[in-house]
């Protein structure tokens, strides 16, 4: 059989080779028809990220999977009276975008609160709240978020640690309390309203891992960093909503969120972090046909809660590859705006003489301590971990516990594929150690330069160097580098992000640390291959292969070739989940 096998594709090769040749000549043989796709792209200009084939015209796709990519004459054959064909002009085609690291819920909330992510001074902002409250009832909470003091164009006055005092937002909500949380969301900032209804006095004791930022005279002035945000009693004093109304709003926080990705390119999202509730919602909004960007998501939850309900909830491609549940989220420090990020050395722009209470190199967050117990249960219940890790101190303890965990389960780090979100600061002694241990770097390139500022205000310029941002070392290191925004931190747009990951560039024209910037497919890779990777679905997506989900996006401009200054403008055409056009550009 083989013999014969290998004869007939000979004479196949031969011949093939002969028509070529008379090719002026005589037509090429009709090839046979196939049987039809549902979806044909085609006369694109397609990067696969498949190495086999790295460059295409057209691609088919059929029950949701890719069939064929090709030159356009190739799929020709694809094509049968109902399948759907777009021509693509020439324009840019790519494995579909992964968020790597993202809140998807927040994105929804995002959407249905005041949305700071663009002011420019705290004065804009009250204006805004102000706006809000003449729209608002009496006692209605007005929520924002997505403030950020180093976009500020000017210092509030009066100010304390650069941060406004809370009298501001009083003149204009002097009955509407008022959280405004910040783009980090690792800070919040009150008016007396809430905090009256939050019980938030001078006499309030700073919590652990947190901050209740007081004035000279030992009064609350508003901000409260970190943990202290949870002590706002958002939604206090208002009727409570009946069980439907939570759930009907809740269902449309996910469709806003869903709406918001998919008009941004993304085809897959992983949500870091959210609930059983979250999950199980998601699981009938799926069931409905609600959903069109596929979801992976971290759980976040006590390690008694997780025990006992990992069993039922670990799930994998429900409802048709639409959501995966097999990581477990956990937060071991804050963020370095905010100070919360734990570190080695004392933060270069704190005093020597802090406050009672302050920490001069950050907290770690009260997870820390259980966490090598959920470290068990994620490798019992065969469930991926991902801890949030910003400063070097707590990358170092996290790591440590990873190696820990590894060493005790005889496990190696490349089966377990446990992740470090974020990953931003590191030591130079644990660089290395991400691709030791096989820990995935999961980072976010637009962090980069949206902080870039404030992470040499906080960290100063030699350990900026040695240890901020570090895809280059850490890639070098053989380590796993993914890519993301941590919406609704940033904008979920994965194209400026990736404009940061490949230029590192800020917006005065200064490059932080030029020689870590990732090449144009590196970056392209960390938006896609790496990231299905970092969740154990690089059969399925990541790439444009034959037998992958066909998810695809289409942008306007080949974002691996056109020049820097050209990356952002590029708009999205199309948004390809499953073969399906779940969005199209205007
Ligand atoms: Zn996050």
């Amino acid at each position: 059989m083989r013999l014969i096998t290998a004869a007939v594709l000979l004479a196949a090769v031969i011949g093939g080779v002969h028509l070529t040749g008379h090719a002026s000549q005589a037509p090429p043989p009709p090839q046979a028809q196939a049987e039809p796709a549902d979806l044909v792209l085609r006369n694109g200009r397609i990067v696969t990220l498949d190495d086999r084939a790295p460059e295409a015209q057209a691609l088919a796709a059929r029950g949701g999977r890719i069939v064929a990519v090709g030159t356009t004459a190739d799929l020709a054959r694809y094509v049968g009276p109902n399948t759907q064909v777009i021509d693509l002009n020439g324009q840019f085609a790519m494995p579909g975008f992964i968020e790597g690291h993202g809140h998807f819920t927040g994105i929804g909330e995002g959407k249905l609160n005041l949305d700071l992510m663009n002011t420019k001074s705290w004065d804009e902002i009250v204006h805004m709240v102000a706006e809000a409250v003449e729209k608002a009832k009496p006692g209605q909470w007005i929520v924002g978020r997505g403030w950020h003091q180093e976009k500020w164009t000017s210092t509030p006055a009066p100010n304390v640690e650069g941060f406004p005092t809370h009298e501001s937002l009083d003149k204009v909500a002097p009955n509407n309390p008022v959280v405004l949380t910040h783009a980090s969301g690792h800070a919040s900032f009150v008016n007396a309203k809430a905090m009256e209804l939050s019980n938030i006095t001078k006499d309030t004791a700073n919590p652990r891992g947190g901050e209740v930022l007081k004035d000279k005279d030992g009064n609350p002035t508003g901000l409260l960093r970190e943990s202290a945000s949870g002590l706002v009693r958002n939604g206090a004093g208002e009727p409570t909503p009946t069980a439907a109304d939570a759930d009907a709003r809740a269902r449309r926080v996910l469709e806003l969120a869903d709406k918001e990705a998919i008009s941004k390119g993304i085809t897959s999202f992983q949500d870091a972090g959210s609930g059983f509730d979250v999950i199980n919602r998601v699981k009938s909004m799926i069931d409905q046909g609600r959903m069109n960007v596929r979801l992976w998501m971290m759980i976040r939850s006590s390690n008694a809660s997780l025990r006992q309900n990992l069993p039922v909830a670990r799930t994998i491609g429900y409802g048709n590859n639409m959501l995966t549940v097999r990581a477990i989220k956990v937060t071991s420090d804050g963020a370095l705006g905010s100070r919360g990020a734990w570190l080695l050395e004392p933060y270069a722009d704190l005093p020597e003489n802090v406050p009672a209470g302050t920490s001069r190199t950050g907290l770690p967050s009260a997870a820390v301590a259980s966490l090598p117990e959920t470290a068990q249960i994620a490798v019992d219940q065969n469930m991926q971990l991902c801890v949030h890790a910003i400063g070097d101190r707590a990358n170092r303890e996290v790591l440590n516990i990873y190696e820990d965990a590894f060493k005790k389960n005889a496990k190696n780090g490349k089966e377990l594929r446990w992740r470090m979100e974020h990953a931003q600061h590191l030591s130079a002694a644990d660089i290395p150690r991400f691709g030791q241990l096989g820990v995935i770097a999961s980072m976010q390139g637009i962090h980069c330069t949206s902080d870039a500022i404030s992470v040499l205000q906080r960290l100063g310029e030699k350990r900026a160097e040695e240890g901020a941002y570090v895809w280059q070392k850490l890639m070098k290191s053989g380590a796993l580098v993914t890519n993301g925004t941590d919406a609704p931190v940033e904008d979920v747009d994965p194209i400026a992000s990736y404009y940061a990951t490949v230029t590192r560039k800020l917006t005065d024209g200064r490059v932080f640390y030029g020689d870590q910037k990732m090449s144009r497919i590196e970056g392209l890779r960390s938006y896609t291959i790496n990231n299905a990777i970092a969740a154990f679905e690089e059969d399925l997506k990541g790439s444009l292969t034959v037998g992958k989900l066909a998810d695809v996006t289409v942008l306007t401009k080949d974002i691996t070739t056109v020049p820097d200054d050209q990356i952002r403008t590029a708009k999205v055409v199309y948004t390809i989940v499953g073969g399906k056009v779940v969005y199209k550009g205007q």
